[in-house]
């Protein structure tokens, strides 16, 4: 080889080392290095964050430390130990109702064996299940002794591992997956909000510093808008592990003068802040475009939104259109329909079970009944589904037929449904809950899934098929989902999106699998539809039994993790839609899990959708063209009405396209 092609063979290289450690981090929500500039924005105005944080219950934190706090009405975080709590529980009790944070620290404190004190509990002899049940006992010290459930933790000694050499293992994960947060300790920078993982917060000692120290500390994290946390044991005058009272005073002094600037409160309270606002800057930046209206200088503009691109959707009962729904109810369920959703999926209609119960009995009519609405009112239809096989869904008859029989039906059935509603269906699952049951697969082997898309693309070309299964939100059947998918596009399949049920739930969800997941699945780069979405879901106490009422509490924890989950899912770019399953009471296989109660009125929850579909992700904004005729606005991504004068005109403002441009000067 001569030097140009050495020269070249090795900048390749260099060029994919590149290409491999920049990819793969595209979906975090605030987080990646392009935006280490961009200064982050505290509540108020406020320049930086700063928690105070203290551990092990040590006795002169209820003695001296909490009354100096809360002399200043200082909110703190106390990562406890079970032992010192309860030789001043009553103490703690207060601590807690004045508002100040508990946290998890473990319950036997375990590091290191190099700590001769820590030898027989040392992290190297410690196993994951091992930790994840000590964390668990102390949650339960911290739920049953004070009254409080917690989701912050400190590491004991800030070590993170367990095991030792090559069995080593991070259990920094099990936090991630237990709490909000997971605090170090004698780390040497603040957090940046941008880029921080919650699971391993940076702490800076409070201990043995005067105030002139940690001013310091403050002044930088000031200057980068940080978050500061900071971290201490005893709170005493003077002696070992010790953060003085004087400093502990100054610090209070300072941070609660408001022209210093500084939010002091507690790590919860911080890092929820935290999550909200990168969620809603993620929303900002993957849900908004720009409406560019040129009109005459000084006209006054006004712009309305009239839908959502993204799919707030549905799905629809075949009561729709069988004739077996009463009246004056059908009347409310098609209006409610239109006044909340914008897309749609056939909940039973389109299932093979549902249209040919029995051999060469095909009813087509509940389909059509339903297509036919759904195109009157211009609402996207998904096809739910062309193949289902678990086992128990499938018809007898189908089970008795002959292997070359069963793939002439099947054949037939797919082209059948795709020719005759060619371009009607916006989609269609292809054969629901592979990973759960594939019956066809067990009867006529692996190459069956292939067959199904060819037959079903043979009907309409532009057919597009999606997967669609559950435990998937979860994280409970991610891995086996992701490996399902990627032998899927392997053999070729056209996979035109993934839908992921979202219902395996129980009244609460986890955020972080939730988030996990989608991250995860965003790296086929197909869109994620969450398709058959209920809140409470199948694993709550209110599944399949109709009987439990849903006291007012429950009513508002609902509402709350209805709004988280839509707001997780709506911030995430690869998300394309929502499709709940089900919305009124008098129709759901989750009646709990409805906007509306059987009488038609509105559930807390449905108040809380509506607030977030219909005000505060939607635009509806009016002004004056600027002198160069210009009114330029942010606008969520949908359909609108733009009016200058006396002149309307309807618009779309596409994602793909990030503006439109609306001319009024001729
Ligand atoms: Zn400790």
């Amino acid at each position: 080889m001569n030097k140009k092609s050495n020269y070249l063979k090795y900048f390749s290289i260099l060029l994919t080392i590149v290409m491999i450690s920049n990819s793969g981090f595209g979906q975090t929500y605030g987080g990646n290095s392009a935006e280490t500039n961009r200064k982050f924005a505290w509540p108020e105005g406020k320049k930086m964050a700063l928690s105070l944080t203290f551990d092990d219950a040590r006795l002169s934190q209820i003695d001296k430390g909490i009354p100096l706090l809360d002399k200043y009405g200082v909110k703190a975080t106390f990562y406890i130990q079970p032992g010192n709590v309860l030789q001043r529980t009553e103490g703690w009790k207060k601590a807690v109702k004045d508002g100040h944070e508990i946290g998890n620290h473990s319950v036997f404190h375990p590091c290191s064996g190099n700590f001769a004190w820590s030898r027989n509990k040392a992290l190297e002899d410690y196993t994951l299940q091992k930790m994840k049940a000590e964390l668990d006992s102390a949650n339960r010290f911290i739920k049953e002794v004070l009254g409080t459930s917690t989701s912050s933790f400190a590491y004991p000694c800030g070590q993170t591992y367990v095991g030792r050499g090559i069995n080593t293992k991070s259990y920094v994960p099990l936090i991630a997956s237990m709490f909000k947060s997971g605090r170090g300790w004698l780390n040497e920078a603040p957090n940046d909000p941008y880029y921080c993982d919650p699971a391993q917060l940076n702490a800076t000692e409070l201990d043995g510093k005067t105030f002139e120290q940690i001013l310091k500390l403050i002044e930088t994290a000031k200057a980068n808008g940080q978050w500061l946390v900071l971290a201490g044991h005893e709170m005493n005058d003077s002696g070992n592990q010790t953060s003085l009272l004087q400093t502990i005073d100054a610090i209070c002094k300072y941070a609660t003068d408001p022209a210093n600037g500084v939010w002091i409160d507690n790590v919860r309270n911080v890092a929820e802040y935290i999550e909200r606002k990168l969620l809603d800057e993620s929303i900002a930046r993957n849900r908004k475009g720009e409406i560019i209206v040129k009109a005459r200088p000084g006209s006054k503009v006004s712009v309305e939104q009239l839908r959502h691109e993204f799919w707030f959707g549905c799905a629809i009962s075949n009561s729709l259109a069988d004739g077996k729904m009463p009246e004056s109810d059908l009347k409310q369920y098609k209006e409610k329909f239109i006044l909340n959703f914008n897309s749609a999926v056939t909940e039973n209609a389109l299932k093979w079970y549902s249209m040919e119960p029995r051999k060469d009995e095909v009813n087509y009519s509940v389909v059509d009944g339903i297509l036919k609405w759904t195109e009157e009112n211009n609402i996207p239809l998904r096809g739910h589904n062309l193949f289902w096989g678990i086992s128990k869904f499938v018809q007898p008859w189908i089970k008795e037929l002959s292997d070359d029989e069963l793939r002439k039906r099947m054949q037939e059935r797919a082209t059948a449904i795709t020719q005759k509603y060619k371009g009607r269906f916006a989609e269609y699952d292809l054969n629901n809950e592979m990973i759960h049951g594939n019956y066809y697969e067990e009867r006529l082997g692996p190459e069956i899934t292939k067959m199904m898309a060819q037959w079903a693309m043979e009907g309409d070309p532009n057919a597009k098929l999606f997967v669609n299964d559950y435990e998937i939100l979860t994280g409970k059947r991610l891995t086996d989902y992701m490996t399902h998918i990627r032998s899927l596009l392997k053999q070729g399949i056209p996979i035109a999106g993934i839908g992921v049920q979202g219902h395996s739930h129980g009244e609460t969800f986890d955020r972080q699998q939730l988030k996990n997941a989608l991250d995860s699945l965003a790296i086929f780069k197909l869109p994620v539809r969450v398709t058959e979405f209920n809140m409470p879901g199948q694993n709550s106490k209110f599944y399949g039994n109709r009987k439990v009422v849903m006291t007012p509490e429950d009513e508002d924890l609902k509402a709350k993790e209805l709004s988280d989950y839509f707001r997780i899912c709506f911030a995430h770019p690869a998300v394309e839609g929502i499709l709940m399953w089900g919305f009124w009471e008098g129709n759901n296989w989750i009646p709990a899990s409805s906007m509306y109660r059987r009488d038609w009125s509105i559930t807390p929850a449905g108040e809380a959708y509506r607030n977030l579909v219909f005000k505060e992700w939607w635009t509806n904004e009016s002004g004056t063209a600027g002198k160069d005729g210009l009114y330029v606005i942010p606008a969520f991504y949908g359909k609108y009405k733009v009016t200058v004068g006396k002149v309307s005109k309807v618009i779309d403002l596409i994602k793909s396209e990030g503006k439109a441009v609306v001319e009024f000067r001729k």
